[in-house]
């Protein structure tokens, strides 16, 4: 495959912009280094990229893509906002609309305020919880991936139940110490932090189906476990549902999951590919927030009407539980598929799947928690990202990323694709 006009858009990029990127994860530094390939257009689940190459699309732009690229229902709407005029910084009808669209998908959401990303959102679920508790600390799980505010850019410290350590430069040793990061999936260690730092803890914050180290399910209870602990100790349970919201059916994981947050961040999917964050909750929580409360948080572009509007015709497309067994049914040919290569070419392949999203381990063993996705081949990978590359299909660049198939994807994209995986596995088990 010819990528020569990508080779120099990187090359100029790398001179004018910081790495080349403007979001480190689109650098191919998880697949061992190369050139990431500069897309020109993109429609449905095709992609072509500046030298005319054509690729099937699995990354979803990392999760915000489930219609399918420029869907003509939200392209329409976008257009129409931006002849309305983009942004006024009042009060819009849009707002409410897409507020009560909000609410009646999700019922836990008394109160909901949108911001522009899911790093926000997340970012004043904290500053809410501390603010309604009087508590600084939050607890979080290992591998989960929450944005990035200095809060939640701690990682795990060395023993159990430890306070955490900066896990970026920048982030200050006093921040981290407010952050103690346990193991998913792991209720005695969650109970062992609370015991700890039990009356210092404002939050606690988890993404209830994982989707940053691979698609990983909750065990059975484990949430369960977690809400009941949080709630003896007088501490807020804040769910990240910045990936899982209207990702598997349409509505919050917490229906899935059979538990209720007392509050929960939302992004990506809920912007139809514009920028977009929104948190929400129970009233008497959210009204900690200005202008009714102390908590401060505000937002020049927040509810912007372009966001509102391409939110609103997102959903409206998503509304038909038909596209939910859609990308449950291509998710399930896909894993079989790919299980069936890789036993053929007896390669190590393990697949975490929930409906239409889902990672390829290349190990033997289950993936129920970070460390063993750590421990996951890292070079097979790379290996079958670049294999599948040259041979059309663009997947995230990073063994912990999920593919995310979206409604527009068809049957012969999905057979493609099988051909295509088959071709790598046995160049990969020469
Ligand atoms: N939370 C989760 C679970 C995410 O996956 C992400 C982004 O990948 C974020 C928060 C941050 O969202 P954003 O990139 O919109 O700031």
């Amino acid at each position: 495959m010819n990528r020569t006009t990508s080779e120099k858009l990187y090359e100029e990029a790398n001179d004018l912009i910081l790495g080349g990127v403007n979001s480190p994860s689109r650098a191919y530094k998880g697949v061992g280094g190369g050139t990431p390939v500069f897309m020109e257009k993109a429609k449905g689940s095709h992609f072509w990229d500046v030298d005319g190459n054509e690729y099937i699309d699995y990354l979803g732009a990392y999760g915000p893509i489930i219609t399918g690229h420029a869907h003509p229902h939200i392209a329409e709407a976008i257009s129409e906002a931006a002849y309305n005029g983009v942004l006024y910084g009042t009060p819009t009808k849009l707002e409410n609309q897409f507020a009560r669209m909000l609410k009646d998908a999700i019922p836990t959401l008394d109160k909901v305020r949108f911001v522009n990303s899911g790093t926000e959102a997340v970012m004043t679920t904290i500053r809410v919880a501390r603010a309604y508790t009087n508590r600084t600390k939050i607890i979080k799980f290992a591998g989960c991936y929450h944005g990035h505010s200095d809060l939640v850019l701690v990682a795990a410290g060395s023993g159990p139940a430890t306070l955490g350590t900066p896990d970026s430069a920048g982030v200050p040793q006093s921040i981290a110490q407010e952050v103690i990061t346990v193991p998913f999936n792991d209720v005695e260690a969650f109970r062992d932090a609370l015991e700890r730092f039990g009356d210092e803890v404002a939050g606690v914050l988890v993404e209830p189906i994982v989707g940053n180290f691979g698609i990983v399910e909750p065990a059975v209870g484990f949430l369960e476990k977690v809400k009941e602990l949080t709630h003896e100790n007088g501490s807020l349970l804040i769910f990240d549902e910045v990936i899982t919201a209207f990702r598997f059916h349409y509505g919050s994981a917490q229906d899935l999951v059979g538990v209720n947050a007392d509050m929960i961040a939302m992004g990506k999917i809920i912007g139809g590919g514009l920028p977009i964050g929104a948190y929400g909750g129970r009233a008497d929580i959210m009204e900690q927030v200005a202008p009714l409360g102390p908590a401060y948080q505000a937002g020049t572009m927040a509810g912007n009407p372009a966001s509102m509007a391409a939110g609103i015709a997102c959903l409206e497309v998503l509304n038909d539980p038909v596209n939910y067994e859609r990308l449950d049914a291509m998710g399930e040919a896909l894993e079989e598929g790919i299980l069936e290569s890789a036993n053929k070419h007896g390669l190590p392949v393990k697949i975490n799947r929930l409906k239409g999203a889902f990672t390829v381990f290349f190990t033997d063993e289950e993936i129920t928690n970070y460390d063993q996705a750590e421990n996951t081949d890292g070079e097979m990978f790379s290996r079958f990202f670049k294999l599948m590359l040259d041979r059309g299909i663009n997947l995230a660049p990073s063994k912990y990323e999920a593919w995310f198939l979206t409604i527009a994807h068809t049957d012969e994209d999905i057979e493609k694709t099988l051909q295509a995986v088959d071709e790598s596995f046995a160049e990969m088990a020469k």
